[in-house]
């Protein structure tokens, strides 16, 4: 009964005259005779011509808008425009059926807001559809790159006993009744009578298990989900979000670099080409929505230009002094425009200098290096000049930060002393330095945030966006 052609296959391959059966969702019904049918499989709409003057009255009234179908006949050549084909039905079935008086999804725009709140329904839109399935695409193209290279796909866990990375952001796991937690002696919580006989939370980031594996597999990777309990109400953050996280020995800062603009390139490379459809109906929706924008907020570039743009040409590569001289001396600077004004080495970067960098100054992507180590964390290998660390962030055109990496600190005497200088408590970190003690070797890698990664190629301007169900503070719908 379910035997069907996808109307994405159907489309790129048919033959005048042979009988086909499609199903999907009604997206229009119009003239009792023309559905607009869509299952997902592709953006564009199978034109379904319905013979309204032999079916059934009791049937058509159940073709609406959102209705499931089925429909058997024959593909003929489209006499209407804007399409190709189109299939004459001899038979038409509702699945089921969607009383269009309370279906919420209407054939008119709906803005992203109130799309926002029935995110249940969102997907059998356009413009959502689109940017699932271009997602879809970018989870394939990183395994893709990174299987081609002989990296090994590791399952960092979610749940960790570690908190080094965030303590305070954390998200707490716990079995422990809430009313009544067990207290110890000197009136702690105890932990002891928890689920693992300890506290546990969500995770943060998977590195610091990567470079474990690392240490042994040589070439890692994760690509799994992470909590952050940082109450950012931004259109860049989210409380729960999907990381990938490259994990190479005997690899320097440089190598990370060209590792992490390679996988970019590829991925930006990879959508192009099999997402094209989507890309374009992406790209019309943004000169769309900017329209209502004032001049000077919109994007110089249509969006597959700006995809094209940072494909060809190499990231620009400099320190964070250097980008501290040439935010120092920038107009926006000079006339107090920024919000946080640079004056001093050491400054840690806002999203405002970011963009300016990025957008104004090189007008192409960046990759800042070597930070002052007292803006960044304990693991990063420290330089000669005891000042900064052999890190790099990656900087997107409207995203900011959207890769944040480093060389490891692999010396453990060094390592240690940035521990305690950092107040990261070493009796529990035992198992991290092991790597440090037992043949320890030059190691790199990075955080690629991927709905950053889908917000920049979808052109989506907010992050709750481009994940089905998004988490932010004060939210965990469905
Ligand atoms: P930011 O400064 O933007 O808050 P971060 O410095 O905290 O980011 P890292 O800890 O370096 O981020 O994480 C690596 C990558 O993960 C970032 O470059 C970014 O792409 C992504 N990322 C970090 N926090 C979030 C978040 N809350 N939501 C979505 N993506 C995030
Ligand atoms: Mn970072």
């Amino acid at each position: 009964m379910f035997s069907r052609v996808k109307i994405k296959e159907l489309l790129a391959n048919y033959t005048i005259g042979q009988e086909v059966t499609v199903m999907g969702w009604v997206r229009t019904f119009r003239n009792n005779q023309f559905i607009a049918l869509n299952d997902g499989s592709v953006l564009t709409n199978l034109q379904v011509v319905v013979d309204f003057e032999n079916t059934d009255p009791e049937l058509l009234k159940k073709i609406t808008t959102g209705a499931a179908i089925k429909a058997v006949g024959e593909v003929i050549a489209s006499q209407g425009k804007g399409q190709a084909i189109e299939v004459k039905a001899r038979l038409v079935e509702v699945l089921g059926v969607c009383d269009p008086e309370v279906y919420p999804l209407q054939p008119k725009k709906h803005s992203l807001e109130f799309l926002r709140e029935i995110a249940h329904l969102r997907f059998r839109t356009n413009t959502f559809s689109a940017v699932f399935r271009v997602r879809h695409h970018l989870a394939m193209a990183i395994h893709q790159f990174f299987h081609e290279k002989g990296f090994v796909y590791m399952h960092s866990p979610i749940v960790t006993g570690s908190d080094a990375e965030g303590a305070g952001e954390m998200f707490r796991v716990t079995t422990l009744p809430l009313d009544k937690l067990p207290k110890t002696e000197s009136g702690d919580i105890d932990f002891k009578k928890d689920f693992f006989g300890k506290s546990t939370n969500l995770t943060v980031s998977g590195q610091l298990e990567a470079e474990l594996a690392a240490l042994a597999l040589s070439e890692v990777y994760t690509f799994g989900p992470t909590f952050r309990a940082e109450n950012s109400n931004t259109s860049r953050h989210l409380a729960e979000f999907w990381m990938i996280e490259p994990e190479v020995a005997f690899a320097d800062l440089k190598d990370n670099m060209d590792l992490a603009e390679g996988l970019l390139k590829y991925c930006l490379n990879h959508v192009m080409e099999f997402c094209k459809e989507d890309l374009e109906f992406l790209e019309t929706r943004l000169l769309e929505e900017e329209k209502q924008k004032p001049q000077n907020e919109r994007s110089d570039m249509a969006l597959r230009d700006k995809l094209r743009f940072c494909l060809s040409n190499p990231f620009q590569r400099l320190t964070y002094t250097e980008a501290i001289d040439i935010l120092k001396n920038s107009t926006p600077n000079k006339k107090g425009k920024f919000q946080y004004p640079i004056e001093a080495w050491g400054a840690d970067l806002q999203s405002e200098h970011e963009r300016y960098l990025v957008e104004k100054h090189f007008g192409k992507p960046v990759i800042l290096t070597d930070y002052p180590k007292q803006i960044k964390a304990f693991y990063m290998r420290l330089n000669e000049d005891n000042n900064t660390v052999r890190a790099m962030d990656i900087l997107f055109p409207g995203i900011g930060e959207i890769v944040g990496g480093s060389q490891r600190e692999e010396r453990l005497d060094v390592l240690m002393a940035r521990m305690e200088e950092m107040h990261i408590p070493l009796e529990e970190m035992q198992w991290f330095l092991d790597t440090r003690r037992f043949g320890t070797c030059p190691h790199a890698g990075f955080g690629l945030g991927f709905e950053r990664l889908v917000l920049f190629v979808t052109g989506m301007t907010n992050i709750r966006d481009v994940i089905p169900f998004p988490r932010f503070p004060g939210s965990a719908e469905f």
